[in-house]
C-alpha cells in the first residue's frame, strides 16, 4: 500500500481546500479499490468471530474467490450484527455512490469532504464539520 505524502500532481491547490475535492477517474478508482479491500478485510474478521460465537462450519468457509464476490457478501451481510453490519452497510453505499458520482459528497451540506479524510474514511458519508456537529448532538442528548 503505498501511502505518499499528498503532494498533489499538479493539481490546482490554490483552488480552496474546503471545497469539493474534484475527484479524477483514477482517485475514484483507488477509493474503489480501498473500499473493496476494507469490505473483505471487514467480512474475514467478521467470519472470525461468528466461527467463535456459534462454530460455524469450516465447511461452509468460501475461498477467497468467493470471499471478494457480491453475492457471497450480501448473504453473509444478513449475519452481521451491529456495528459490522453498519460499518457494511457504509462501504456499500460509498461503492454506489462511486458508480453514481455522488462520492465524496457530504450528505448533509452537500460540500466536498476533503481528501485527507476520504482517504482516511473512504466509507464516510458526512465532512468533518457535519460529522462533529453530529457527534456533538449525540453527546448531548444522550
Ligand atoms: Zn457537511
Amino acid at each position: 500500500m503505498a501511502v505518499s505524502t499528498t503532494a498533489g500532481a499538479g493539481s490546482n491547490d490554490a483552488a480552496g481546500a474546503s471545497e469539493a475535492p474534484d475527484l479524477s477517474a483514477d482517485d475514484l478508482e483507488h477509493f474503489k479499490k480501498v473500499l473493496e479491500a476494507k469490505r473483505v478485510a471487514l467480512v474475514k474478521s467478521a467470519q472470525e468471530s461468528l466461527e467463535q460465537d456459534m462454530t460455524l462450519d469450516t465447511n461452509e468457509m468460501p475461498d477467497e474467490v468467493d470471499l471478494a464476490s457480491t453475492e457471497y457478501i450480501q448473504s453473509f451481510a444478513l449475519r452481521l450484527r451491529g456495528r459490522d453490519r453498519k460499518f457494511l452497510d457504509k462501504i456499500e453505499e460509498a461503492l454506489r455512490k462511486i458508480e453514481e458520482g455522488e462520492f465524496g459528497e457530504c450528505e448533509d451540506c452537500g460540500e466536498g469532504i476533503g481528501r485527507k479524510r476520504l482517504e482516511a474514511r473512504p466509507e464516510t458519508t458526512l465532512c468533518i464539520r457535519c460529522k462533529e456537529d453530529q457527534e456533538r448532538n449525540e453527546r448531548d442528548f444522550k
